[in-house]
């Protein structure tokens, strides 16, 4: 089984879902699509979800999961489940509750910041972190208690590192790489790291150049951010995120005109380059002849955030 922990299409209702069907991995999968960031609130997302929802309903290859056997089924049968996450807390609109209806409509995956501060703490591109607010941590409870993911990702290295004190259940990074490889403000430290597989959490390798080096989205540079990563932390605590943006033109283009999200670490290695999912699907096998065993490559490709998404979700409260 091949789990994408975060993919992205284009946040508008028309976006073709219908390119999800380009992860066809021989053993099934699950890609988490993500459905809101900051500029978000609960209105656009509840749309989004119902439009993103009603395409899987209808593309073949494709089916909403809402539990760990409903991924079972989907990936034995060949096919990708879907789930969707979320990179803010501004799709709540300030209001925990809203946690619920989001779990209902199938996020298991929500990142508290995105980039810079919020009412939960500040983000990974804030020269200042001073951790996870009050409220913050009342939102790191509700997300345990209504079985979503906390998610480190965009997240200021204290305030992720005070989620996973807080967290009853996994903390992941679901799409970061590590900053002793390739030195970026969105990529993680060790002890980041480290406090996150403390949790039973999982650190998601990305796909994205930027991240991985200069601009250099080969499975080489990202078996070396796996590689560390297990170093440091584990092979148990390891996955993998392709980060790929189907709309990839318009994020460009959000880049170059939303200085108040992103900052020059996400422009100075010209316009930002993505390892394509055809590539991703080759991952497993080069870790192979890198000389990783099966069972490695079974744990970080999709057996680990399995393990992660068996201890957390139940999305049935
Ligand atoms: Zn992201």
């Amino acid at each position: 089984m091949l789990w994408d922990q975060h993919a992205c299409v284009e946040l508008v209702e028309t976006a073709d879902l219908g390119d999800l069907r380009r992860y066809r991995p021989a053993g099934g999968g699950l890609v988490s699509v993500n459905v809101g960031y900051a500029p978000h609130g609960p209105a656009v997302t509840a749309s989004l979800l119902r439009a993103f929802r009603s395409q899987v309903e209808r593309i073949d290859g494709l089916a909403l999961a809402a539990d760990v056997d409903d991924v079972d089924r989907i990936a034995g049968a060949g096919d990708t489940a879907v789930v969707f996450d979320l990179e803010d807390c501004a799709p709540l609109g300030g209001d925990l509750d809203a946690v619920g209806m989001l779990v209902a409509q199938g996020v298991r995956t929500l990142a508290p910041t995105y980039n810079h501060a919020n009412i939960a703490g500040s983000g990974c591109l804030d020269t200042a972190d001073d951790g996870l607010t009050a409220w913050g941590r009342d939102l790191v409870r509700e997300l345990n208690r209504r079985g979503v993911v906390p998610d480190g990702s965009h997240v200021g290295a204290r305030t992720a590192t005070d989620m996973c004190a807080v967290s009853t259940r996994p903390v992941v990074y679901s799409h970061s790489n590590v900053r002793a490889v390739w030195d970026h403000p969105r990529n993680i430290t060790d002890d980041q790291a480290r406090a996150a597989a403390d949790t039973g959490g999982v650190i998601g390798i990305t796909g994205v150049g930027i991240f991985l080096g200069p601009n250099t989205p080969t499975l080489s540079a990202m078996s070396r951010h796996l590689e560390h990563a297990v170093e440091v932390v584990g092979i148990e605590h390891v996955g993998v995120s392709t980060d790929f943006s189907f709309d990839w033109e318009t994020f460009r283009e959000v880049l170059a005109t939303s200085p108040e999200l992103y900052d020059a670490s996400y422009t100075a290695w010209g316009p930002v380059q993505w390892m394509p999912p055809e590539t991703f699907l080759d991952l497993g096998a080069h870790l192979r002849d890198r000389g990783w065993h099966d069972g490695d490559v079974a744990a970080v490709l999709g057996g680990n955030f399995r393990r992660v998404a068996r201890e957390s979700w139940h999305p049935l409260l």
